[in-house]
């Protein structure tokens, strides 16, 4: 089984402390480093060395997804390490190019249309700088075979589309351990976050989210490592929750929908 250590890194922006995960077994292995930030590099060196490694020695990094308090890091390690960085395709254009003027330009057309003022949009500008500052673009990366073999165990890659279009989770078979990323967090609903494909239009998350709990829902899971907060087990609890939710939700925007001649989006968001 996996000889693995989860360090959660303080993040200097508005989510709580991301969890980076290094797997000692050969090849040196780190799991969503998290942002480009002092901290992330001194913290993860730290417990690298209470291992007898440093940064310098990490072969490979794998990303969950390509959201910045996950990746943004990742380049500063390459270019220590040389290490070789794995995503899923859907992911790539983010891990190449960072959140980009596409993505902005696309972001606010969509809020636009649904009704948004005009002069918030300056807060999706304020967001894109913020979120440059935390992350380096990737100017090398490989895409995920389907498995990941380690000199004491393998992982399995499975693509769970919804928190990001090619957010992916990793499964060890033999300890029944799920490393989850953003997909399965227990006390954080993982938005599924607006985010454009690689077509630049506006990725179907919430549909896509729901197929990848009904996928998951074939697992047999002992430990599930998720990318925030405390590692838990209870799978079948947590998409109960979610779902329940959602539907909550749902028959909330239906009864403000029947209450009104017209309304958008924006001023229905509002309401709930
Ligand atoms: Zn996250």
């Amino acid at each position: 089984m996996l000889d693995f250590d989860v360090i959660p890194i303080p993040v200097d922006f508005a989510v709580p402390p991301v969890n980076a995960v290094i797997i000692f077994d050969e090849p040196l292995t780190v799991l969503d480093p998290g942002p480009r930030q002092e901290k992330t590099f001194a913290l993860l060196d730290e417990a690298l060395k209470s291992r007898g490694k440093n940064l310098k020695n990490v072969k490979r990094i794998l990303l969950t997804h390509t959201h910045v308090d996950h990746f943004g890091g990742a380049a500063e390690i390459v270019r220590l390490s040389g290490a070789e960085v794995f995503v899923h395709p859907d992911d790539a254009a983010k891990a190449r190019l960072g959140r980009n003027e596409k993505s902005s330009r696309v972001m606010k057309k969509f809020l636009l249309s649904h009704g948004v003022p005009g002069s918030y949009t300056r807060y999706i500008d304020l967001f894109f700088e913020k979120s440059a500052r935390y992350q380096e673009p990737l100017e090398k990366i490989s895409f995920y075979p389907a498995e990941i073999p380690f000199s004491n165990g393998t992982l399995r890659v499975h693509h769970t589309p919804g928190h990001t279009p090619g957010g992916v989770v990793f499964y060890e078979e033999a300890s029944k351990t799920l490393f989850s990323g953003d997909t399965l967090l227990e006390h954080i609903t993982p938005n599924p976050v607006f985010e454009e494909n690689e077509a630049g239009e506006r990725f179907p998350a919430l549909m896509r989210f729901r197929e990848t709990l009904g996928k998951l829902s074939a697992f047999d899971f002992k430990l599930i490592v998720p990318g925030h907060g405390g590692c838990f087990s209870d799978f079948a609890g947590l998409k109960a929750r979610y779902l329940s939710g959602w539907v909550k939700r749902a028959q909330k925007i239906l009864c403000l929908i029947s209450e009104q001649k017209e309304i958008t989006a924006y001023e229905l968001a509002r309401l709930l």
